[in-house]
């Protein structure tokens, strides 16, 4: 299980990312990425091995928006390539994962035979897909993020951003760590602590089945079934 790091606010989430990034380096890590959102646009970086590749790539080719998740990788379903470097995003819906989902070939043949093409070897990359199929199925964001949690098995924590609700990023947590962290005017997930203490003292640790709602200037955290919890 490697690290995640997600911001949501109005300065540009890029540098907050690679340098959370760096704050979970010393979990070690095989690949690295980041998506950011500006408005309707993902913008998309990823690379196989250290972040210094991630940073000469950024470099190149800037990412740059208010919202925005970044992933270190440590490969447990496929090598470590660009390809299953994390986050996954086929193209609108973004996710980094922390963990296995130990049923994915069950999710991943079922969309399969729906059409999907995947584009990774990762038991993440159903996420997105699942996510997408319950949009399309006419269910809001959050109940889109519950639907496909609750077809996951397996110990994790995920990060994810929906193109469209620039407004909103998703944090969910069965069994792997994750923490909120609340600012003035931003919010945070990561994690560990690391990466947060930047910017915040103020932090909420997520229990197992929570789904956190971050927006700029709150915080919402309700059970799987949709219920507030805090
Ligand atoms: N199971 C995921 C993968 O192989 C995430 C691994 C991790 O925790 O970094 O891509």
């Amino acid at each position: 299980m490697c690290g995640i790091i997600g911001v949501i606010g109005e300065r540009n989430a890029t540098p907050i990312l690679v340098e959370g990034l760096k704050r979970l380096e010393y979990r070690g890590y095989d690949s690295a990425g980041i998506a950011v959102l500006q408005g309707e646009t993902m913008q998309l970086a990823r690379v196989k091995g250290k972040l210094v590749h991630l940073e000469t790539y950024l470099a190149e080719s800037p990412c740059t928006g208010p919202v925005g998740i970044g992933h270190t990788r440590w490969a447990t379903h496929g090598p470590p390539t660009q390809e299953n470097a994390h986050p996954h995003t086929p193209p609108r819906r973004a996710v980094v994962h922390n963990g296995n989902n130990e049923n994915y070939q069950h999710p991943r043949h079922m969309l399969q035979e729906e059409g999907v093409v995947f584009q990774s070897a990762t038991d993440t990359e159903v996420v997105p897909h699942l996510i997408e199929r319950a949009l399309q199925q006419g269910l809001t964001a959050a109940d889109a993020v519950r639907a496909a949690v609750r077809q996951l098995e397996g110990a994790f924590a995920l990060g994810i951003l929906i193109c469209g609700v620039a407004n909103m990023l998703f944090a969910v947590r069965r069994g792997s760590p994750l923490l909120i962290g609340l600012g003035e005017g931003e919010n945070f997930i990561a994690s560990d602590a690391a990466p947060l203490v930047p910017y915040t003292r103020r932090m909420v640790f997520l229990q197992d089945n929570d789904l956190a709602v971050l927006r700029r200037g709150n915080v919402t955290v309700t059970d799987i079934e949709g219920q507030i919890v805090r």
